[in-house]
């Protein structure tokens, strides 16, 4: 069974607001087996939308809209399913009751006549009662499934939980299992080096990249009858995978780098701490967003200045002025100094150029990352791109990545 997903609204063609009733119906969609083909986003036009449901139900087995149901002139989800379909609009007796009562509870004396728009329904529909204010409706046309939802995400979560998810449960071939690798300091393409046989071969599961941030995501997603079926279908791939990628894989059950580190200092009763230039406190932030930090942080300082690199952190101010405060033998000045200044096993580092200018003649991407774990202090050079946010974001991903396999290298 194959899905499409109509949001209307020209708010979200506007870019003022996100489509997240697109990405929460997918998902929960996927959760029931349903597959998603596609996600049409159309505006509070008429003629506009009705050509977006028709194709949408030529192309679909099931339809789901979401917007437009409200009670203003600019809702016309109604009249644009009716079009679509050829049907003419009948109010529905039953939910202008419905909708009466819900003005009663309000407590609103009176309720304009145009909210009434709101019980007319396709003729063949079915109405699905209001959570808020706005009913929706489902509808079954030559074959194809079709629900309308309102736009409120809780009205639309409500519905899709109560009505549209039984519905297509029942009918639906089985259920989407999803299981991620992240692979860290190491670019897509090496990852695409090292797999892309799989992801060729594979169908069920399939395989896909989503890279970004200094990290690779590798989803592995199959399809079976059960939800165990489909994790037995994924598990011997991930071993796969996995054993290929070797160290440039983050922990099994680690959602991130950082929790990965932060799992590994634990185990080894380890510290760490930071001293950082470019990255401004976001190493050490992302450490210790993780609950329970203080098991293994101890503690951090921003060097920004060469001063505060000499005066606070140690650096050697001979060695800032022949190397650079952008080298590789600062990055190390400081990750040895962060393990000693804060005695912790692990010191980490950050220096480097984050843009959008040069620095001292130094292109915006030159980073370096240093560790420096009890007495062995390494600097990696990461592929940092992009704009000031990116080039920062990629550095706090390497520089962690970097003492985690310092980690790794002492001792498995
Ligand atoms: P109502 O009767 O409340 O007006 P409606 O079905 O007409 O319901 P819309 O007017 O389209 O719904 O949307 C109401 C609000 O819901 C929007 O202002 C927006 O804040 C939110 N919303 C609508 N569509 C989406 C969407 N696709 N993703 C996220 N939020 C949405
Ligand atoms: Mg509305």
């Amino acid at each position: 069974m194959n899905a499409e997903v109509v949001a209307v609204g020209t708010e979200l063609l506007l870019g003022q607001i996100a489509n997240t009733n697109a990405q929460h119906i997918s998902d929960a969609l996927a959760r029931v087996g349903v597959n998603v083909f596609f996600h049409t986003t159309v505006g509070d036009n008429l003629v506009r939308m009705t050509d977006v449901i028709a194709t949408a139900l030529r192309r679909s087995d099931v339809v789901v809209i979401t917007g437009g149901l409200g009670p203003t002139p600019d809702d016309v989800t109604r009249e644009g399913v009716a079009a679509a379909t050829g049907r003419a609009l009948a109010r529905d007796d039953r939910l202008v009751e419905t909708i009466r009562g819900i003005f009663a509870k309000l407590g609103r004396r009176s309720m304009p006549e145009s909210n009434l728009r709101q019980a007319d329904l396709p003729e063949g529909a079915k109405a699905i009662d209001p959570v808020g204010t706005a009913p929706g409706f489902e509808l079954e046309h030559e074959g194809t499934l079709l629900f309308a939802l309102p736009g409120v995400p809780w009205e639309m979560k409500a519905m899709l939980d109560s009505d549209v998810l039984p519905r297509l449960q029942a009918a639906a071939e089985g259920t989407i299992v999803s299981s991620e690798v992240l692979v860290v300091g190491v670019g897509e393409s090496h990852v695409d080096e090292k797999i892309s046989d799989l992801v060729a071969t594979q169908s069920n599961p399939t395989i896909a990249y989503l890279a970004g941030g200094g990290r690779v995501k590798v989803r592995l997603t199959a399809k079976a009858a059960t939800e165990d079926a489909a994790r037995t279908l994924i598990e011997p791939l991930e071993d796969e995978v996995r054993g290929r990628l070797g160290a440039d894989a983050v922990g099994r059950g680690s959602a991130s780098v950082a929790e990965d580190l932060g799992s590994m200092l634990r185990e080894r009763g380890a510290t760490v701490a930071v001293i950082e230039s470019l990255t401004g406190g976001l190493i050490g932030a992302e450490l210790t967003r993780l609950p329970g930090a203080g098991d293994f942080f101890t503690g951090g300082v921003v060097a920004y200045s060469n001063e505060v690199k000499d005066r606070v952190a140690g650096v050697d101010p001979d060695l800032l002025e022949e190397k650079g405060a952008v080298s590789e033998e600062v990055a190390a000045a400081l990750a040895r100094s962060a393990a000693w200044t804060f005695g912790a096993d692990l010191g980490l580092s950050a220096t480097g150029v984050a843009g959008p200018g040069e620095q001292d003649g130094l292109p915006p991407g030159t980073v370096f990352v240093g560790a420096s774990y009890r007495g062995r202090t390494e600097v990696r050079r990461p592929r940092a791109y992009g704009d000031r946010g990116n080039v920062r974001a990629v550095t706090v991903t390497w520089a962690i990545d970097l003492g985690r396999r310092l980690l790794l290298d002492d001792g498995g």
